[in-house]
């Protein structure tokens, strides 16, 4: 008998398994890999298995979002860090493991814990009743997945990712771009008709991003992700280019409507439309983030970075997520799910994991530990304070329950833009700055806290 039932033994079910096993919570976790199943991208049958690099990014909890959450996890003794951490291997200031030694590690550490069952046996419904964790990842099995949508509704669980690149707001040059939404179309639920920054293109310009476009070197899908539906509702942008060279122009690039006010003559006062633009939407509820809209790509990383930052007033744009398109299971968390990671409509169901709309190892772990520190207050009767959304795991759950925008929802790693913005602090100092408020921050919400003895 047991009092969670955790679905999944990747990165987040493992490590919400231990944070309730700790806490003295019986758990039961079903993992379907060992069983007779298996996902196209696992190779074994080892309880959280990484997939594809043995990299947890970088270590460094000064100035790096990333790294911070390192430090956080390790101060809510992280099963996935401590295993990570014995099975270390060199790799400068990142973080990296031997794959095989870290999987065995946290096998043993939750097939030794009393409190844990481990069961190879695959799900194929959510649970009626009963605390309920899922953490099945990006993967999840089909009849799963088919159960999920009749409780989330069709629309609110993607299949596949289509990542437009989203930019930090302090890094576009507004002097270059302006704030307007075509038409000065105001929109329904309020604003002021200027809710889009807009990148003007000459026709110079816009051929040969055209031309960028079509040279660019581009990632090919994997076998199990071709021959996909995928390209009805979002076409890579590249994809839209080779159409023709003027497709973009009168597509997601369509320049109607956008009076650029640096570019005024007597004739148009209030500014001529240029020949092709692109529009940035706001991503998130603090106006740091902002996503290019419809440049969902599969153009290599680097290659974006270059060809973006050719657009007018992004020459130094920085980038918190470059574009991608990956089969990819998600919620559209933001409107589905409570601020303690409990769908709204079936509260003993949490989820965690990568199926929450984070992407990443370290992040999936870290929403699994929320959702078992979260499940294991709800059990024991202990009330549940969230991590301050100064923290970088208060600023991932903030993020993923309601503060990004629901309707361009896509993965998203930790990174500074999720962060309440500290604007006063110049550029050089301000990632020392958010790690130093993150920890002070951290440490009080965690002291008072009910501690667990280690
Ligand atoms: P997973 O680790 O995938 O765990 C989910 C578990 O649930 C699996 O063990 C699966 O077998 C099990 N399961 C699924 N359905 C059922 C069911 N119905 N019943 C029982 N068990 C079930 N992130 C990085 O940081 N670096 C990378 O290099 C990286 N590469 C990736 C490559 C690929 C191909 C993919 C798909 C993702 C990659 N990610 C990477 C993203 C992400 O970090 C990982 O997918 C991560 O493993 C997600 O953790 P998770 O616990 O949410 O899911």
């Amino acid at each position: 008998s047991y009092d969670v039932h955790i679905i999944g033994g990747g990165l987040a079910g493992s490590e919400a398994a231990w944070q309730l096993a700790r806490r003295g919570v019986r758990v039961r976790l079903s993992e379907m890999r060992g069983g007779g199943d298996m996902t196209p991208a696992h190779q074994g049958s080892g309880l959280a298995e990484l997939v594809c690099s043995n990299s947890f990014r970088s270590d460094d909890d000064e100035k790096n979002a990333v790294g911070l959450l390192h430090h956080e996890m390790r101060q809510l003794d992280s099963l996935i860090m401590r295993a990570g951490e014995i099975a270390r291997v060199p790799a400068g200031s990142a973080m990296a493991v031997d794959r095989e030694a870290f999987s065995a590690e946290v096998e043993k550490a939750l097939d030794q814990h009393p409190n844990v069952e481990v069961v190879r046996e695959r799900i194929d419904a959510l649970p009626a009743s009963g605390p309920t964790i899922v953490a099945t990842g990006p993967l999840t099995a089909a009849a799963l997945a088919e159960s999920i949508v009749a409780a989330t509704g069709q629309d609110r669980l993607a299949f596949f990712d289509a990542i437009a690149p989203i930019v930090h707001f302090d890094s576009i040059d507004m002097e270059v771009c302006w704030m307007q939404s075509r038409w000065n179309k105001v929109d329904p639920s309020g604003g002021d008709g200027r809710d889009y920054i807009n990148c003007p293109m000459t026709r110079e310009q816009y051929l040969a991003f055209h031309q960028g476009l079509l040279d660019g070197e581009k990632g090919s899908f994997k076998e199990w992700e071709a021959n996909t539906p995928y390209f009805d509702g979002c076409m890579p942008i590249e994809v839209m280019a080779e159409r023709g060279v003027d497709t973009l122009r009168f597509g997601p690039m369509k320049p109607v409507g956008l009076d650029n006010p640096h570019d005024t003559t007597p004739e148009f006062p209030q500014g001529r439309w240029p020949y092709a633009v692109v529009q940035l939407r706001q991503d998130n509820k603090l106006g740091t983030l902002w996503n290019m809209v419809g440049f969902q790509t599969k153009l290599k990383h680097a290659e974006q970075v270059r060809l973006f930052r050719t657009i007018p007033g992004l020459e130094n744009a920085e980038f918190a997520r470059l574009g991608g398109l990956h089969r990819n299971t998600f919620l559209n968390s933001p409107t589905l799910l409570d601020r303690q990671l409990r769908l709204r409509e079936a509260p003993h169901i949490r989820f965690a994991g990568q199926i929450t709309g984070c992407e990443g190892y370290v992040e999936s772990a870290a929403v699994g530990l929320l959702a078992g520190m979260m499940a294991a207050h709800e059990v024991t009767g202990a009330e549940w304070t969230a991590p301050p959304a100064t923290s970088a795991m208060g600023a991932l759950l903030a993020h993923i329950t309601g503060d990004a925008e629901a309707e361009s929802y896509q993965p998203m790693n930790v990174n500074f833009g999720l962060f309440p913005p500290l604007h006063d602090i110049g550029k050089k100092q301000r990632k020392e700055a958010y790690t130093g408020r993150a920890k002070a921050d951290f440490g009080a919400w965690l002291a008072a806290l009910d501690r667990v003895p280690a």
